[in-house]
């Protein structure tokens, strides 16, 4: 697998969420996965069988689309030697027209995804088949935590940008200290019964949550005091979980808390995993944020201002920015203007741009390209050496970077009068 990169994953995301909402005339959209070590020949071969086949459907419309996807496909296929290390996935088909939805359009897409296709699939259909591609994304893998004191454990699961408790159960263990007139020894056998039962329950709970409902590859045991190691060197853990264990962690408390504090503290075993990375990388803005000649900007101008003076070394960018750039050309003297916009008023501003005169030469006629501003910023980036870092909106320092406008920048040297 290649290196993760954010920028490609969010281009994917927002695809799929393109692609999930395309319906089509009739069952005509095609859908195609296929695995890295096809021959492309091979490929080509059963299309051109699915062409013959096509020829049976009844419909004409329907008919002439698949066909025209089905070549068009095997186009595109002819100018590969051999397929990517993860293969290839392709959708293909006539959808409605974005500018007028009676109008149809082909639309070819064509993505390397980011983990191997398993097995080959050929899908002619009313919709778009993303659910492979869907699961190809979850490139997180899942750590279970199991946060234990002799009091309480909870059970959860860190997964890329999140933690979340799944299930606390509580032990019923009495207190430590023994009431008056109890034999100490009597007291001891006692405590030490029921946590060995509690013990079992956790390691039972554990492998109902850990492998039969959510499919884990690491754990982690975490709590106050000595109960974790305690929990762990009895043999009652299923043996896959037991295999699966990363490291014990000490946490102040058990249960949901500890869940939370198990991704605070246990940073150094899950430094993989995404979220830790997107941790660091907010609080290396936050710092440059608070000092004060700090080398950091933020919101969309500054931003903007910073990269096109090449003044940026790294761009933080919120998966829920959601701006675009309109860029418009006149196409009566070559002037061109730029424009940002929120989805939701973006059709009211090209309207605008549309019908506003320019101030170079007065006419109104503008050839208008619009794009998403991740797209813009990473294409500047590139030019610049830039890296690009696209932040999930649903982890807690997420959350926090969107306060600052969902975009920030780490300069390369301090400039002044940037924020302005
Ligand atoms: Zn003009």
């Amino acid at each position: 697998m290649e290196e993760y990169n954010s920028v490609n994953l969010y281009k994917i995301k927002r695809l799929l969420k393109e692609l999930g909402n395309v319906a089509g005339r009739g069952t005509e959209l095609i859908s195609l996965y296929v695995p890295p070590r096809r021959p492309v020949y091979d490929v080509i071969n059963q299309l051109r069988d699915e062409y013959g086949t096509a020829s049976n459907i009844k419909s004409d419309q329907t008919r002439t689309h698949v066909q025209d996807a089905l070549t068009h496909i095997m186009q595109r296929l002819r100018l590969f030697k051999q397929f990517s290390d993860t293969g290839i996935i392709i959708f293909c088909g006539y959808v409605p027209s974005e500018d007028n939805p009676v109008d149809e359009e082909m639309k070819y897409y064509e993505i390397v995804p980011p983990r191997p296709v398993l097995t080959y699939l050929y899908r002619c259909d009313d919709h778009f088949h993303i659910d492979i591609l869907k699961s190809l994304l979850r490139e997180e893998e899942l750590v279970g935590v199991i946060s234990v004191d002799t009091s309480e454990a909870g059970f959860g699961i860190i997964s890329g940008d999140r933690s979340e408790t799944v299930e606390v159960i509580t032990s019923g263990v009495g207190s430590k200290h023994r009431q008056g007139g109890q034999s100490a020894r009597r007291f001891e056998r006692i405590r030490e019964n029921e946590i060995n039962d509690f013990f079992h329950r956790v390691a039972d709970h554990a492998k109902s949550i850990f492998v039969d409902q959510y499919t884990i590859k690491s754990l982690i045991i975490s709590g106050p005091g000595m109960t974790k190691e305690d929990f762990y060197k009895t043999d009652y853990l299923d043996y896959r979980l037991k295999q699966a264990v990363i490291g014990l962690v000490d946490t102040g408390y058990a249960g949901e808390e500890g869940i939370r504090e198990t991704l605070e503290r246990g940073e150094s075993l899950i430094e993989n995993l995404r979220l830790v990375k997107e941790k660091r990388l907010i609080e290396r803005f936050m710092i440059e944020t608070t000092k004060r000649d700090g080398l950091a900007v933020y919101g969309l101008n500054p931003s903007l201002k910073a990269i096109k003076t090449g003044n940026a070394d790294l761009i933080l960018i919120s998966e829920d920015l959601d701006i675009y750039r309109i860029e418009a050309t006149c196409k009566s003297c070559g002037y061109q203007a730029e424009k940002y916009s929120s989805e939701s008023q973006l059709y009211q501003e090209k309207i605008q741009t549309n019908q506003s005169v320019c101030p170079n030469c007065g006419k109104s006629v503008w050839s208008i390209k619009v794009e998403d501003v991740v797209d813009y910023i990473s294409d500047l980036a590139g030019q610049i050496g830039a890296k690009v870092e696209i932040i999930s909106s649903k982890s807690e320092p997420g959350v926090m970077f969107k306060s600052f406008g969902g975009i920030g920048v780490i300069l390369r040297y301090r400039q002044n009068g940037i924020n302005s």
